[in-house]
């Protein structure tokens, strides 16, 4: 028998890359691209611009609870520190 270790609950953002879905990347809050939205960060939660070369790792923060996610694999990695914080 493998014994398994405990580890953190991991959350998802339900389908992260599939916008043909009215439900298309869903957060474990409730929040979706057509109400608060997410923001392009840092692994802090810190707003980044999502332009080629730059600091933009794909991950994404959602604008209403802070969780931040990995767009790909749409795992939540943590929260921004001080909930969203944007550029502007
Ligand atoms: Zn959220």
């Amino acid at each position: 028998m493998l014994s398994l270790q405990p580890k953190p609950r991991a959350e998802h953002i339900t389908n992260p890359q599939d916008d043909t879905r009215e439900d298309w990347a869903t957060c474990p809050c409730g929040n979706r691209p057509d109400l608060h939205g997410y923001v392009p960060c840092d692994d802090e939660g810190n707003e980044v611009e999502p332009v080629p070369g730059g600091l933009w790792t794909d991950l994404w923060v959602c604008r209403s609870c802070g969780r931040i996610w990995h767009e790909e694999s749409g795992l939540v990695l943590g929260r921004a520190q001080a909930g969203y914080r944007s550029l502007a």
